[in-house]
């Protein structure tokens, strides 16, 4: 397969991706945000289904053009918790560290849509990298540090290398994880120079592969998270849930069952975030917590992921449920209920037997 990315409105249309009446609307899409399609990932898309939940991920739609009042240019708050370029720290014990606004891939629903890009600054300066590498060092308390971008991996084995050893060398960074979306999109990158340069001696790797739909786990894409396993890094998935790509009990849960039998821990079920553009992919949080109850007792436990809500305005994450727990009674005679995955309660503890 050749490696071709489709990057306009006019080679959608001549792969038949999209119709020649869209063309014109998502011409003014791919001026507004970034478009790129990995022939890995245009290659798992059906273009007779209208429907096709790769194909709602990643080809661009008209409806991108229309935003909601309450939809955000930076809707997690990056900004509000960046002390210089490159570095985001958010929580104490953590940064994040972006060494690059490209990715493989541009997903419609992307949280950091107007951020990313190739018209965007491409990497950190050498100088900005130093003064990021500089300030994790000052940091004591940073324990991990969360490569992200962008995509991390669209960078060079040569680069990359660089930046791990930097970290490696920094005595109280125990943890060093990288969330990307390439094992996926551009599985070829993987390559075996690209794995040892993620390797760090005597500190683990974290992998975390956003991935929203069974299909995406392609043979190649398998085998790339094989490599990465291989090599000894543990893997995890990160998970938008996405309207009419993973919001049903079904795909979610076909999802969950293939991402564990790779070796990848579901980890995140994110709430989509309110990105501009983006209204016709997020779900309600209601119907969220209904499949997230669906997978719980129906599936294994490796197999549930948290679901969680990224508070807008740069609060940090906080798990939304469902809520297995519950209080009850009034004037001091409060009890604790527990539900179970059925829906049916127990009190606990349980009432004294005769
Ligand atoms: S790979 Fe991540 S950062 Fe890049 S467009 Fe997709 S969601 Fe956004």
């Amino acid at each position: 397969m050749t490696r071709q990315t489709l990057r306009n409105a006019a080679q959608l249309c001549d792969r038949n991706l999209i119709a020649p009446a869209e063309r014109a609307a998502v011409e003014q899409v791919a001026a507004r945000y970034a478009v790129a399609l990995p022939s890995a990932l245009a290659a798992l898309i059906d273009p007779s289904d209208a429907s096709d939940p790769i194909a709602r991920q990643f080809v661009p739609d008209a409806a991108e053009l229309e935003q909601q009042p309450h939809e955000l240019n930076d809707p997690i708050g990056d900004d509000a918790h960046s002390p210089l370029e490159g570095i985001v720290h958010r929580y104490p014990d953590r940064v994040l560290l972006k060494l690059t606004h490209v990715c493989a891939v541009y997903c419609r629903f992307c949280f950091r849509r107007e951020m990313v890009g190739p018209d965007k600054p491409n990497a950190l300066s050498a100088t900005a990298l130093a003064a990021a590498l500089d300030y994790i060092r000052a940091h004591g308390q940073v324990w991990e540090v969360i490569l992200t971008g962008g995509d991390p991996l669209v960078l060079s084995a040569r680069r990359l290398r660089a930046v791990m050893k930097a970290l490696g060398e920094i005595e109280h960074v125990k943890v060093v994880r990288i969330h990307t979306r390439v094992p996926i999109a551009d599985p070829a990158r993987i390559t075996p120079d690209l794995v040892r340069a993620l390797k760090l001696k005597g500190k683990p790797t974290y992998v975390a592969v956003h991935v929203n739909h069974a299909r995406e786990l392609s043979p190649q894409a398998r085998a790339a998270c094989a490599a990465l396993a291989d090599a000894g890094m543990p893997l995890l998935a990160q998970t938008v849930l996405l309207s009419g790509v993973n919001d049903s009990e079904e795909a979610l849960g076909e999802l969950m069952r293939t991402l564990v039998e790779c070796r990848i821990k579901p980890y995140y079920l994110h709430h989509a975030d309110m990105a501009h553009g983006t209204a016709h992919l997020r779900t309600d949080i209601a119907s969220g917590q209904d499949l997230m109850r669906a997978l719980r007792g129906r599936l294994s436990g490796l197999c549930q992921p948290s679901y969680v809500l990224d508070i807008p305005g740069g609060h940090g994450k906080s798990p939304i449920g469902p809520n297995y727990f519950v209080r009850t009674g009034s004037n001091g005679s409060e009890r604790v209920v527990i539900e179970d995955y059925n829906g049916q309660r127990h009190a606990y503890p349980p009432p004294a037997l005769d």
